[in-house]
């Protein structure tokens, strides 16, 4: 009787100590990431697709088109991620391409600005935002790229997607899988990368739910948390 009162004081006090372990971890790890977030000591930097005589893909229904809604988004999300902390680097700031002029061989020179920008903003990660377009107008959602050659890349897909399907699902769309891609955004830098598409230009209902400003603020409120998603896990 007294030997198994004893195991069992031991047994709690085993419990105890482990759990205070793993706790007294998990909230090093926590406040840790959180100082270094808060100290700027995370940087982004965020690619508004398109933009000047690259338009990207157009609305179906509305002609909306894709460049001015990568920007509008990205802005939420730059303010998002700045309230949080993250030190934010923005390729395009505004309407116009990242090319000088619109000759011959613009779209070439806009993406090499975009991968100088990156380097030499050298982060930790690197959103490129876009809107998707399909040849099937029922296709919807958000999709996210990446790299098969950057296990970090997919890493954040994944924390990404998961919060892009949580925000369909209020709208009854079904969830998407993240997709692998070899895209010049996702291979310029070694830094890791992902496309994030944020909903298909080719059907009206997302159309229509891109075309608010609401929903702009909840896919930009969406991607914070998968950034956070992601760095979360890299921590752990
Ligand atoms: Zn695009």
């Amino acid at each position: 009787m007294k030997r198994s009162w004893i195991a069992a004081i031991a047994a709690v006090v085993v419990t105890a100590f482990f759990t205070a372990t793993a706790l007294c971890f998990g909230v090093l790890n926590g406040a840790a990431w959180v100082a270094a977030v808060e100290s700027g000591q995370f940087r982004i930097v965020l690619d508004a697709g398109h933009g000047g005589v690259d338009g990207g893909v157009v609305g179906r229904t509305t002609g909306l088109k894709e460049s001015d809604l990568n920007l509008s988004i990205t802005h939420f999300l730059k303010d998002e991620l700045t309230d949080m902390g993250f030190d934010v680097v923005l390729t395009r700031k505004t309407e116009a391409g990242l090319y000088d002029t619109a000759t011959k061989g613009f779209k070439k020179r806009d993406m090499q600005r975009r991968k100088e920008l990156i380097e030499a903003a050298k982060p930790d990660l690197v959103l490129s935002i876009h809107q998707n377009f399909y040849p099937s107008g029922s296709v919807r959602g958000g999709q996210v790229f990446y790299s098969k050659k950057s296990e970090d890349g997919k890493a954040l897909a994944i924390a990404l997607q998961r919060q892009l399907n949580e925000l369909y699902a209020t709208e009854g769309v079904k969830a998407r899988a993240e997709k692998s891609g070899e895209y010049y955004m996702l291979e310029c830098s070694v830094y890791p990368s992902v496309i994030v598409e944020c909903g298909f230009l080719s059907n009206s209902a997302d159309e229509r739910l891109l075309q608010s400003k609401t929903w702009q603020k909840k896919l930009a409120n969406s991607i914070a948390a998968g950034v956070v998603g992601y760095f979360d896990g890299a921590a752990a």
